[in-house]
């Protein structure tokens, strides 16, 4: 074959022929994926910063490849936004995730709330908004017990109708949290015009908050600043007590990482107390 068009494959030249095969036995493998639904979502608790009773959980997809075992969503989630097959596989999780905690909060009268990462191509497609009412139809779970994580670019990008969307999700009662805060190019006096409820503090300004002054200072700026505006801060990738502290001490509200829980399957849940770290 020669080259096709714009996108130009070169499939004489070595690296790139790998590359493209790779793409495209990737791809196909990730649609026997969807239709053999060979995902499994993992489950990480997010617990009060003062208490460690847990508040919430955050679900994260995993591959269950038949040969290639556990695929972490890092090594196919940017391929299936390319593709398109993320709406799918979005889908999928957001049905799953719904309905195992509708299931759990009626079997133990709770209303623990779970936290779903909507990728950028699911927010923006139309009917988006669709879907999400039929899931809390299907699922019966509480709006208030739903929670959408995007990404600020998500929000910047295309900006009047990325806010057109998010106040229909807010009038549906559902949340929205800002994942990855600090890592792209919002300000957080942007963010006071949307309707959102939460950032999540990126793991990078965490990870060396104790030794880092900047960081330390962003840290305690966002913090500062989330609250002014009433929103609730989230710690994400909390490894040590050091940092668990620091964050506690810097009044963040909520802490989420290795050092409370690794994500699990939700049977390997512990809801019941709190963990204290
Ligand atoms: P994210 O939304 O920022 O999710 C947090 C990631 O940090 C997860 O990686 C989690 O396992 C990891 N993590 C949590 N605590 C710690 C910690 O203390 N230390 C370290 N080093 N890592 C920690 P995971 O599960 O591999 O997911 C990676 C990314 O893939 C997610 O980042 C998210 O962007 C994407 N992703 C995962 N599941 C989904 C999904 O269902 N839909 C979409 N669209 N994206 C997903
Ligand atoms: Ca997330
Ligand atoms: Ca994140
Ligand atoms: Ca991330």
């Amino acid at each position: 074959a020669k080259a096709q068009g714009r996108n130009t494959w070169h499939w004489f030249e070595g690296t790139t022929t790998v590359v493209h095969n790779e793409y495209v036995t990737l791809r196909r493998e990730l649609m026997e994926a969807i239709e053999q639904e060979q995902f499994v979502l993992y489950y990480q608790p997010i617990v009060a910063a003062d208490s460690g009773i847990v508040r919430g959980m955050e679900a994260l997809v995993r591959w269950q490849h038949p040969e290639r075992g556990f695929v972490s969503p890092g090594d196919f989630i940017p391929l299936a936004e390319q593709t398109g097959q993320i709406v799918a596989i979005g889908q999928w999780v957001l049905h799953r995730a719904c309905s195992d905690l509708a299931d759990w909060n009626a079997r133990m009268d709770r209303r623990m709330p779970v936290s779903v990462n909507i990728s950028p191509l699911q927010f923006r497609r139309y009917g988006f908004l669709d879907e999400v009412r039929r899931v809390l139809d299907i699922t019966g779970l509480e709006p208030e017990l739903l929670e959408l994580e995007v990404t600020e670019n998500v929000l910047m990008s295309g900006a009047g109708q990325a806010i057109e969307t998010l106040r229909e999700i807010r009038k549906l009662g559902v949340k929205v949290s800002i994942d990855d805060f600090g890592t792209g190019y919002s300000s957080l006096r942007y963010l006071r015009q949307l309707p959102i409820n939460k950032v999540k503090l990126d793991r990078s300004f965490i990870m060396d908050i104790t030794e880092n002054s900047d960081n330390a200072a962003i840290v305690q700026g966002v913090i500062t600043m989330a609250h002014h505006l009433g929103l609730i801060v989230v710690g994400e990738g909390v490894e040590t007590a050091e940092q668990a502290a620091d964050l506690r001490h810097r009044e963040c509200d909520l802490l989420q990482g290795f050092l409370f829980s690794r994500p699990v399957p939700f049977d390997q849940l512990d809801l019941s107390g709190s963990i204290n770290r």
